[in-house]
């Protein structure tokens, strides 16, 4: 679960992703893993909770790229002509770390 760095309070990624969709070329941010993660890490993200700003490099990036691949995975992931994505993004994050932590377990 990611949380804001400033007020703790936990964070949607799908929200934080939303407001990635503003920029003008995020079409094509979002195909490319390497531009994705440079935009991401300087991006300035508004926390929902305490409305303070804070950069993308605060976040963990593992989870971004996760979210990245999650995004290029589903097909009509992102609703383009509301800007709005449509993957519950925190909780297939939430099932790929159990399934992690499962897989493991099991190789031991
Ligand atoms: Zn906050």
């Amino acid at each position: 679960m990611t949380k804001c760095p400033l007020c703790g309070g936990s964070l949607d990624w799908a929200g934080l992703i939303e407001q990635m969709l503003v920029l003008e070329n995020a079409n094509e941010i979002f195909q490319d893993r390497e531009k994705f993660m440079k935009t991401f890490e300087g991006f300035v993200f508004k926390c929902p909770h305490c409305g303070e700003e804070f950069y993308g490099r605060n976040l963990p990036a593992k989870e971004a790229e996760k979210v990245f691949e999650l995004l290029n995975e589903f097909k009509g992931s992102i609703d383009w002509e509301n800007r709005k994505v449509r993957l519950r993004l925190n909780s297939l994050l939430a099932l790929d770390t159990m399934l992690e932590n499962w897989d493991k377990k099991v190789k031991g």
